[in-house]
């Protein structure tokens, strides 16, 4: 005779669930989608409490990351609203090509 499925008290909803099979006594949380935020958020809390994380996402390396990953957004939104919007691509190079730079004006004062 197979055994009850055994049961957990979700440490969020309150609600009793039945863990899956393979994560049986480790399984805290039910599979509600608040339930599962709720997880996440105390694992990443537990994750970046410990003194060896502390600094994971520090460090002049990290900054270089994340400022070229916005520069990178930023290129692209302004690509799009070049190409979906205020002067079709083509247009642009047509204007670049007639008009000189500033500093190529400078140069042949
Ligand atoms: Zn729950």
């Amino acid at each position: 005779m197979k055994p009850p499925a055994p049961r957990c008290k979700c440490l969020h909803c309150k609600m009793i669930f039945v863990p899956d099979y393979r994560n049986r006594g480790r399984q805290k949380y039910c599979s509600g989608a608040e339930c599962q935020a709720a997880s996440k958020q105390t694992s990443q809390r537990q994750w970046l409490s410990k003194p060896g994380n502390r600094d994971y996402f520090r460090g002049p390396e990290n900054v270089q990351r994340v400022t070229s990953a916005v520069l990178d957004r930023l290129l692209h939104h302004a690509e799009t609203v070049i190409i979906d919007g205020i002067m079709p691509r083509a247009e642009l190079c047509r204007a670049e090509a007639h008009l000189p730079s500033e500093r190529e004006g400078h140069r042949a004062a």
